[in-house]
């Protein structure tokens, strides 16, 4: 229940507005968000890299409906491909050596609509699946799109760096993966997506992948989906992602194991440990602020662990989804509201 209601919150404009602007919301982001500007993002992954984790950088945005809004989010990313590629570990490797990007395609311009009389985009489209799969509806400017998240793949590939394409709603399915099957068979093969384990096409689309050998990263999922697509219960979600997990480690490239929840990591490293799957072949994947005793125990055990390492200041809808996956963060909020407003003073400097 309070999931369902996190989730329609960070959906919502007006809570936006009214959260953005209140006391103390941005000690609040700092739990999840590196920081606003690019700078505190490559000092977050400079730290996270010097730590022994890799990182993959996120600039937060999403939904955008203005080509020079998308064009913007485009620049930026561009910036940050050649800051790591531009700067230094204490060793003198670069820090591209171990650290991408990870890019939300609706901050491309994925929802922009078409002009009209605008032809489907040719070349191959992602296999559908037998169930789980929502009819596309309306015509999107996807050579905006194509050109937008072009120059972005260009500069990475001259610069060495691999590109993840984060996985939004259902809405969003099985657009972004026509979008980037299309782009593998430019020849863009430095790229991964982003599969959920509550969608009911997850399997199908493991398989897929694993046939064209395109790296995935597997999250349970963060959005609210209907039963039409997606399994509504916890351990239904867990039981596929173990079956997903495992299916992508036996036959996939270097799948990214994303979860903090201890029993997924542990069936991993089992189903590693059978099958003799060496731990170079994997790697494991948390977000920036959650769970870092986890990370640093699998760093310990000698498990590669990347670090999804958000910045930017459209903080809000990314915020919101880390509140729904755990309702107690939420006493963040309160104990942060408290300390910056007057009455902090009464409940004293923690807020307590
Ligand atoms: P859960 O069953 O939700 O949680 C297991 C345990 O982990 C909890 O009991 C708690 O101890 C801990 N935990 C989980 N979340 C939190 C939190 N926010 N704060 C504190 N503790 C927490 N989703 C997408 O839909 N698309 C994406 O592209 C995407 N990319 C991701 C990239 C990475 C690297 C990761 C780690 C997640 C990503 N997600 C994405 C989010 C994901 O889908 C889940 O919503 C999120 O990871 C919570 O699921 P869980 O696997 O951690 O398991």
């Amino acid at each position: 229940m309070l999931r369902e209601i996190f989730i329609a919150l960070s959906e919502s404009a007006t809570m936006r507005r009214i959260s953005m602007s209140a006391p103390g919301s941005k000690t609040v982001s700092r739990r999840f968000v590196a920081g606003e500007k690019l700078e505190e993002g490559i000092a977050a992954v400079r730290r996270q890299v010097e730590a022994g984790y890799f990182a993959t950088m996120d600039y937060l945005g999403e939904s955008v409906t203005s080509r020079d809004e998308a064009r913007a989010a485009a620049d930026m990313y561009i910036r940050m491909l050649e800051q790591l590629a531009g700067q230094t570990l204490p060793g003198g490797e670069p820090l591209k050596t171990r650290a991408n990007v990870s890019i939300k395609l609706t901050q491309m311009g994925q929802d922009i609509p078409a002009p009209p009389n605008t032809p489907p985009p040719a070349g191959p489209t992602w296999p559908q699946p037998e169930r789980g799969m929502i009819p596309v509806e309306g015509r999107f400017d996807d050579v905006f799109l194509r050109d937008n998240v072009g120059r972005i793949l260009d500069r990475a590939r001259e610069l060495g760096i691999f590109v993840r394409f984060d996985m939004e709603s259902r809405f969003h399915t099985q657009r972004t993966l026509d979008f980037i099957r299309r782009l593998w068979a430019e020849g863009y093969h430095d790229i991964g997506i982003v599969l959920q384990s509550y969608l009911l096409r997850t399997e199908h689309d493991a398989r897929v992948a694993n046939s064209l050998g395109m790296r995935v990263r597997l999250c349970k999922g963060a959005y609210q989906e209907p039963p039409e697509v997606a399994i509504q219960d916890k351990p239904g979600v867990d039981r596929n992602y173990v079956k997903v997990a495992t299916l992508l480690m036996a036959e996939g490239n270097y799948p990214g194991i994303a979860t903090h929840d201890s029993t997924m990591i542990r069936a991993a490293i089992e189903f590693a440990r059978t099958q003799q799957i060496d731990r170079s072949r994997f790697e494991f994947q948390m977000l920036y602020g959650v769970r870092r005793d986890l990370q640093q125990q699998l760093l310990k055990e000698g498990y590669n662990v990347r670090v999804y390492t958000p910045f930017g200041d459209a903080w809000y809808p990314y915020f919101m989804r880390r509140m729904a996956e755990r309702p107690g963060n939420a006493m963040f909020i309160v104990n942060a509201v408290l300390r910056e407003s007057p009455l902090g003073g009464i409940f004293g400097r923690n807020g307590r």
